[in-house]
Order: structure tokens, then sequence, then C-alpha cells
């Protein structure tokens, strides 16, 4: 592998772990590019920012500074194409650049409204940096009024903005109103049921109005349009309707799942290719499918930063175990937080806290990296 290349593109939660550790890679004569188009978010912070509980960037890190300081060559860029046989990608700059060994972590999107015509401004809740966007808003082209938001989607990402939302406008003066839509499946389908309950109480308790049942389609004019027919005017759109992986792996020539993921097997390498791995949101983990959490994301970084050395060296690699379940906590942005694990789900300060300190021992791990 003398003089080969490792790309890294993207740089989400499951990339952090290499990147700590890119001068590893160095010790077999292996250069590393590192493909990121701006820096690390981290996305359990992201609604506490529209709320004001964090300060904008208190969620990021620096690539530029984690990379160089570390011998690899960051471009600042995005993916554009990639090539399977060639074994090459594009950037959007229009630099081609080569690999041996590829690694692929770059996340998810949500997808837009379907006929937006109208001049509603809609922020979906990723990229995580649309949470300062979300917040200046509110702020600045909205300041002091009385905003009509609008939540697409009843998971946790949209019951968290909602929150968040009204604790900014409370603290502001301002006197929101704000309406949850979610589809037939309710308020945070797939945590528990009592997650459900706990979230639809607060909601009421709080004045956040939600209606189950129908979807957010699109927007005419300063109309939110609905799908069983009806509209309403508001000032902005939230869409939280679950994240499916960018488009750009449809067409690389790697097996990919029915929404666009990477397929990989138990080492997170891809099934149709061998030298090609991927974690977090964009792959697709073939032994058992995975919710789209960070907990999953965060937890395949040392398995891939391993499997990737293993690839270098010829080494044995590492199997990525699942664990079934995983702690969600919810952000109520009044200093309340949900959390939900298993069957259990619980709301009330210590929540929060607990998350709190996970979220800054998480950033303040990579931190003095910057
Ligand atoms: C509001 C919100 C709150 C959440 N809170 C939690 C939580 O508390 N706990 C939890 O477990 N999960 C949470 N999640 C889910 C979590 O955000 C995702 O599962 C996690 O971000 C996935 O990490 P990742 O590493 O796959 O990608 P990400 O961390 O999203 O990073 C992907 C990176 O790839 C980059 N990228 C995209 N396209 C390209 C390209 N073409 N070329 C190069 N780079 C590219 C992006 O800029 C980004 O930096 C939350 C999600 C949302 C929306």
């Amino acid at each position: 592998m003398r003089g080969k290349k490792v790309v890294l593109a993207g740089v989400g939660h499951a990339h952090l772990y290499s990147l700590a550790r890119i001068g590893s890679f160095s010790r077999y004569d292996v250069h590393v590019d590192v493909i990121a188009p701006g820096p690390f978010n981290y996305s359990g912070m992201g609604p506490g920012i529209l709320s004001g509980q964090y300060n904008e960037g208190d969620n990021s890190l620096d690539v530029s500074k984690m990379v160089g300081s570390r011998g690899g060559r960051l471009i600042t860029d995005k993916v554009e194409v990639i090539d399977a046989e060639e074994r090459t990608l594009k950037t959007s700059g229009g630099e081609t650049i080569k690999y041996d060994v590829l690694s692929l972590n770059i996340g998810s999107e949500v997808a837009p409204l379907a006929d937006h015509k109208g001049q509603i401004p809609v922020f979906p809740v990723k990229p995580i940096h649309n949470f300062i966007k979300m917040r200046n808003h509110l702020l600045n082209a909205l300041p002091g009024s009385a905003p009509r938001i609008v939540v697409a989607g009843g998971g946790p990402a949209g019951c968290e903005a909602a929150a968040n939302a009204l604790s900014l406008c409370l603290r502001k003066g301002y006197r929101p109103m704000i309406k949850i839509v979610t589809g037939r499946s309710g308020l945070l389908p797939g945590l528990p049921e009592k997650a459900g309950r706990i979230i639809a109480e607060w909601f009421r308790k709080n004045g956040i109005a939600v209606e189950t049942g129908i979807r957010v389609i699109g927007s005419d004019g300063r109309f939110v349009l609905f799908g069983d027919g009806s509209r309403q005017e508001a000032d902005m759109i939230i869409i939280a309707t679950g994240v499916h992986p960018p488009e750009l792996l449809e067409g690389s020539g790697f097996s990919i799942s029915r929404d666009g993921a990477l397929v990989v097997d138990e080492h997170l390498e891809s099934v149709s290719h061998k030298g090609v791995f991927g974690g977090g949101d964009c792959i697709y983990f073939k032994p058992c499918p995975l919710d789209r959490v960070g907990v999953y994301a965060v937890r395949q970084g040392p398995v891939l930063f391993n499997n990737l050395i293993a690839s270098i060296t010829g080494r044995q690699p590492r199997l990525f175990r699942p664990q079934k379940k995983y702690l969600l906590i919810l952000n109520l942005g009044d200093g309340t937080g949900l959390l939900s694990r298993g069957k259990v789900a619980v709301a009330g300060r210590i929540p929060l806290l607990i998350k709190n300190w996970l979220d800054r021992r998480f950033i303040r791990k990579y931190r003095p990296l910057k």
C-alpha cells in the first residue's frame, strides 16, 4: 500500500474518530485526502442553538485545523460524482481524485417540499447549520412579531425544532403560533408509546397545536398547502419529514439500498466493492438495518478507523456490533428533556442535564485538536 491514497469523503459523526488519528495513516506511507464542504456540526446540540441555550459555534469543529495539523490534505468541497469502477471521485470544483481505499460519511438530507411555489421561507432540519438560520430568521426577519410556524414531521427532530422555536420566541416576548403536522404515525413514532404521550401533553400545555394524519405538501404565496386540500397562512416552515442519503450514490456503481444508501457488511465494507467503507446515515447495514441516529454513527467511528487501517495492512477487520437499545434525549428548550431508551420514557430536568453533559463532553473530546 506504500504511496497509496485513502480518501475520507464527508466529515460527519462517523469520521471524527479517524480524523483525530489521521497521523496513524502516515506510518504506513499512505496519503489521506479529506473532502468536506465545511465545519463539522454536532446534531445533538442543533435544537439548543435555535433556542439560544448554546451559541453559534458551540457545536462545530474546524475540520481544516483537524486535518492540516495531522498531515492530511483537506479539500474544502463536496463530492459530486463517484465512479466505482475507475475508483475516482469528482468534486463540485472539478478536481478528480483517485482512491485506493475510500470511506463515505456524507450523512443524509431531508426531502424538499414537493410543491413549493410560495414566498414562505423553508428550513429543513438538515444540514444542522439550518438551526442557526432558523434562529436568525426568527430574530431578524420576524422581530417582535407573532410568527406563525408550521413544522412538518412529528419525529424527534420536528418535536425538538418546535419546542426550541417556542422557547426562543417566548424569551424574546413574541407570541408565536406553532403547529406540528404529522402523518398517521403521530408523534415520536418508533419511540415508546409513553414518549408520544409525554410530548403530546407537553405540546398541549405549551400551546403548540398538533395535527395528525395529514401532510404538508407545499406552499403557494403565503399559504402552506396540506394533503387534505386545506391551507394555512404561515411565516416559516420547518421540514422534519425524515432523512435519506444524498443522491450522489445513485449511479456510482456501488450496491445501494432502495433509498440510495451504500450497502455494507458487518465490517462496514461495501458488499459490492472491496476497499470501500461507509458509516453513519449514508449506509445500509445489511446484517440488520439501523435507525438513522448519531449514536450508531459515533460507534461506527472506531470500527471504520480500524478497518481502513486493516485494508491497508491486510490485518483482520473488526466487526461492527450495533447495540439493540440506544439512548435518545430530546431537548424541549425549557430546561427539560425527554429521555427514551428501550421501553423507558421519562421527562424532566435531569434528562436535559444528562444530555448537555454528554453533548458537551463529545465536542470537548475533539475540540483540543481544532
Ligand atoms: C435536529 C436533529 C437532532 C438530532 N439529535 C440526535 C441525537 O440527539 N442523538 C442521536 O443519536 N441522533 C440525533 N440525530 C440524528 C443524527 O443527526 C444523525 O444520525 C447523524 O448526524 C448522522 O451522522 P453522520 O455521520 O452520518 O452524518 P452527519 O453528521 O450529518 O455528517 C455528514 C457530513 O457530510 C457532509 N456531506 C454531505 N454531502 C457531501 C458530499 N457530497 N461531499 C462531501 N461531504 C458531504 C455534510 O456537510 C456533513 O458535514 C439528530 C438529527 C437531527 C436532524
